[in-house]
């Protein structure tokens, strides 16, 4: 496994164990060359997934792209790594076992909203806001319509509210 810091290729696993719900094995791993430290995560693939995007074009789905999107949307807030994981593997067997191999693009934004929604409102909001101006941007104001009809005039509660609509 190549270094995500320096690229050095001789990376050496430290700690090996399942996590919490057993789907994935969770390896922490050094790298001689940098003393970097980072964790990765083996887990099942049960079959190989097909995204069709809206101009019909199909790519294979790439999970690594998906995490990507979600540590964006979760930038700067504090969620546990296994959580995030646990996030991911749910909407990827969702996929694995909704789909005919075949899958929409939508699907995959809808299941990581709904997945991001259980974690942490803030990232939540951050990747619809992403996602839906894709598809319409009304659906976007929407949702900050939404929060700001929030019908709460109490200080703790402004705050919260000032924190989401913080620029992303
Ligand atoms: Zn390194």
């Amino acid at each position: 496994m190549r270094c995500p810091y320096c690229g050095g290729l001789d990376t050496q696993v430290k700690d090996s164990r399942p996590t919490d719900d057993s789907s994935s094995i969770r390896r922490r791993r050094i790298c001689p060359d940098c003393g970097g430290r980072f964790t990765t995560f083996e887990r099942v693939q049960l079959r190989e997934l097909m995204v069709v995007k809206k101009n019909g074009r199909r790519a294979p789905f790439d999970r690594d792209k998906l995490v990507r999107s979600v540590q964006v949307a979760l930038r700067k807030r504090s969620v546990e790594p296994e959580r995030i994981e646990r996030m991911i593997n749910g909407v990827v067997r969702q996929l694995e076992s909704q789909s005919d191999g075949d899958i929409p693009t939508e699907r995959i934004g809808e299941l990581v909203m709904e997945g991001l929604k259980a974690l942490d409102d803030v990232a939540y909001v951050r990747f619809a806001s992403v996602y839906r101006n894709f598809r319409e941007a009304r659906d976007f104001n929407a949702i900050v319509g939404e929060l700001e009809a929030e019908p709460d005039p109490q200080p703790a509660r402004e705050t919260r509210r000032q924190r989401r609509d913080a620029p992303a």
